[in-house]
């Protein structure tokens, strides 16, 4: 049985190769948006940009069945590239729109006129680098961060805002904070699943809110389902918060308005 599931394996995995391919043309891919809420007054103040691929015969497909997948070749730099330009485009035919934050795999980052690629559609489309911020991974090892940033350097200094995501999780977390000017330290959700009932996880995420907020961060909370969580992050100061309590993903992405979302 320990063989003829690693074949289907293999095979899903051709599939998703060769089916990508062919999902931008046909349509089957969207970029949903998922709201950043201000905890101090209830409004959202950006959104996260999350892809999905509606496959043809396996129905929705989240990133985290083909991301990983495609991220093993050149595929993950045209599937970014899409992700990127339907944002941009999203952004220019709204009226008053909130930043919106685009995940970027660190494999992205290895094509060294990435850069130059994001900054050239901003003006296409003439939209402001302000209503743009990528999210990196924490998880890839420093040194493989090293070729990325004069790339994220050059960003910044044009407005787009720089994330690091899933903050916490990976080997060097304080390093990376020491090594590079991010804009917003995303806290991942595995420190704020248990935040209302755990002491110790309480003190962990109240300890990543002031060491951002004292680096000039945005600290952002993920994964807030429950009510008790918003209570005990509002306790702690934290300014940002994203989870499926606050808003879940949507065709739409948010946009400026009076009506409090909490
Ligand atoms: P992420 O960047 O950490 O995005 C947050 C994920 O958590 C999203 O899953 C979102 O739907 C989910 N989430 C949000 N609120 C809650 C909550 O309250 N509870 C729970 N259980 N989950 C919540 P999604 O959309 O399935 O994306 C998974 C990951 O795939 C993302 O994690 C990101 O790393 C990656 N991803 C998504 N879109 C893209 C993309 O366009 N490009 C790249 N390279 N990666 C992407
Ligand atoms: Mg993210
Ligand atoms: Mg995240």
């Amino acid at each position: 049985p320990f063989n003829i599931a690693l074949g289907e394996r293999a095979a899903d995995r051709l599939n998703l190769h060769g089916d990508i391919q062919r999902a931008a043309e046909q349509g089957q891919l969207e970029v949903q948006y998922q709201p950043i809420i201000d905890l101090r007054n209830g409004q959202a103040t950006r959104s996260e940009a999350l892809v999905r691929w509606h496959h043809p015969t396996q129905g929705l497909m989240l990133p985290a069945r083909f991301i990983p997948e495609i991220e093993k070749s050149e595929l993950i730099g045209e599937l970014g590239r899409w992700v990127l330009e339907a944002v941009i485009e999203g952004l220019s035919t709204q009226v008053d729109p909130l930043p919106v934050n685009v995940n970027v795999s660190p494999r992205q980052l290895e094509d060294n006129t990435f850069a130059a690629t994001m900054l050239s559609l901003l003006d296409d489309y003439q939209v402001s680098p302000e209503l743009l911020a990528i999210e990196i991974t924490e998880l890839i090892n420093l040194e493989d961060f090293a070729p990325f940033e004069d790339q994220l350097h050059v960003l910044r200094s044009r407005g787009v805002s720089v994330a690091v995501d899933d903050f916490g999780t990976g080997y060097s977390a304080l390093t990376y904070l020491q090594r590079f000017p991010f804009d917003q330290v995303k806290i991942d959700g595995v420190f704020i699943d248990n935040i209302d009932t755990s002491p110790t996880d309480r003190s962990i995420v109240r300890s990543i809110i002031d060491l951002t907020t004292s680096l000039g961060a945005q600290p952002i909370a993920e994964k807030v389902e429950r009510m008790g969580q918003v209570d005990t992050l509002i306790d702690l100061g934290c300014p940002y918060a994203q989870g499926f309590l606050l808003g879940t993903p949507a065709a739409r992405p948010e946009h400026r308005s009076s009506d409090p979302l909490v």
